[in-house]
């Protein structure tokens, strides 16, 4: 109950700063603290009430734990939606990897964007396989959210988020990592759409025909072509929300100048730290705050500690015959056989590679705070995604350590609300106008 009401009275936009009222300011800030919940109440038409002992609590909210359960925290990407498909999780349970509900819970989620991922080398750049494989990931996040209301909602909107977490549940959201599932045809986003997907991205890894990849050969000079550029037309009208981790740098500048509407990294680094082609310069970031966007910083080590990504390929050619062999002995379908070498992967990174610590992730979000402000800095995970995580942020139960880390270097409370989610909740908003 009172978790619900730090998440109505986060909501509702109440100053935090009245435990620094002088006394005779309190009953004043206690009649405005239930006014506005009164006026919440209403507009809801939910019948909540504030108890004395809970507002006796709310005066205490200056410890990172308090502060963190009482933002909105919106994790803009993980991969888990692939757990649910080829590995059959129960998300209900606390699982061995990333991300569960147990854990986001304790963690203090409240939204989770679902990446639906379509591996093109797996399942193709484009036809039956790519559509097939976006349509199975799509149909078990929905499933997950009807066999189990009382914990997870689905959620296509920032009013769907603010309500839902103002219920105590989870909020789950959708974004395609990768355009493959469209097929190259401009009627499948509007499906997409309709589905429930709020996010795209152009490209993953490989090259689409019409938008390039930051990470292969062609996409060192593809960006969009007319058809790509149609497609963030049609999403921008639609109010799908265009993501630019993962396209190439000519991709990126093509759709900052093709989309009317605020565009967004929903996991990505800054290059000026970390220097790898899939993170963002400074001239990208400050062209994605010019438009009001976000840019959502993940956890993955490779893309935030300086040198890791250099160390990291040495271990993947000293292991390529273990992973080789794990592939091969695997006997399940393609997908088996993937989380195979990720297992030896995961295994084989956490012995060989220095770990990373929570701090270097905010000292990226310190870097665009620094060059944009505070209103362009969200959070994307990466995780079930990646096989290796930070040492102190290694599962969603740990968030909390990053709304520590952002206190311990002097980010207000405000701050932390619009870093956890409020700069998303903003975005969504102008983008589904
Ligand atoms: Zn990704």
């Amino acid at each position: 109950m009172l978790f619900q009401l730090r998440k109505i009275l986060n909501r509702c936009a109440i100053p935090v700063t009245h435990r620094k009222f002088p006394p005779p300011c309190i009953p004043l800030a206690a009649a405005i603290l239930l006014l506005t919940l009164f006026t919440y109440c209403r507009m809801t038409q939910k019948t909540k009430t504030l108890p004395a002992a809970e507002q006796e609590d709310l005066s205490k909210s200056n410890d990172p734990i308090t502060i963190h359960k009482r933002a909105i925290a919106i994790d803009m990407h993980a991969d888990t939606t692939q757990r649910l498909v080829d590995e059959k999780v129960d998300l209900t349970q606390r699982l061995d990897g990333h991300f569960d509900s147990v854990r986001a819970r304790e963690g203090g989620l409240d939204a989770q964007f679902f990446s639906i991922w379509v591996e093109p080398e797996l399942f193709g750049g484009g036809g039956p396989g790519a559509i097939k494989r976006a349509d199975d990931q799509i149909a078990t996040v929905r499933a997950l959210t009807e066999r189990h209301p009382e914990i997870w909602q689905l959620a296509t909107t920032a009013a769907d988020i603010r309500r839902i977490a103002s219920e105590g549940k989870l909020a789950a959201l959708m974004g395609l990592e990768g355009g493959y599932a469209i097929d190259e045809r401009i009627e499948n986003v509007k499906r997409y759409y309709q589905m429930g997907v709020r996010y795209m991205s152009a490209a993953w890894s490989v090259s689409t025909s019409w938008a390039g990849s930051s990470n292969d050969q062609v996409g060192q000079t593809r960006g969009l072509n007319d058809f790509g550029k149609s497609v963030i037309s049609e999403m921008n009208r639609l109010g799908m929300m265009v993501d630019v981790s993962h396209v190439s740098d000519k991709t990126f500048w093509d759709i900052i100048h093709a989309s009317t509407k605020p565009v967004i990294a929903t996991h990505s680094g800054c290059r000026s730290i970390a220097n790898v082609r899939r993170n963002l310069d400074d001239q990208m970031i400050l062209a994605i705050a010019k438009s009001g966007g976000v840019v959502c910083v993940l956890f993955y080590p490779e893309f935030l500690e300086p040198g890791w990504s250099e160390k990291k390929k040495q271990v993947d050619n000293e292991i390529a015959p273990r992973v080789q062999k794990a592939s091969q002995e695997e006997k399940g379908d393609i997908a088996h056989k993937k989380l195979a070498r990720d297992r030896v992967r995961r295994e084989e990174y956490a012995k060989r590679l220095p770990p990373v610590g929570v701090a270097r992730l905010v000292d990226h979000i310190d870097h665009i705070v620094k060059l944009v402000g505070v209103a362009y800095v969200g959070i994307g995970s990466d995780f079930d995604g990646v096989q290796a995580t930070l040492s102190d942020l290694a599962t969603v139960a740990d968030l909390p350590n990053l709304t520590r880390e952002l206190l311990r270097r002097g980010y207000s409370e405000s701050d932390i609300d619009k870093i956890l989610g409020g700069n998303v909740l903003r975005v969504m908003e102008e983008v589904q106008k």
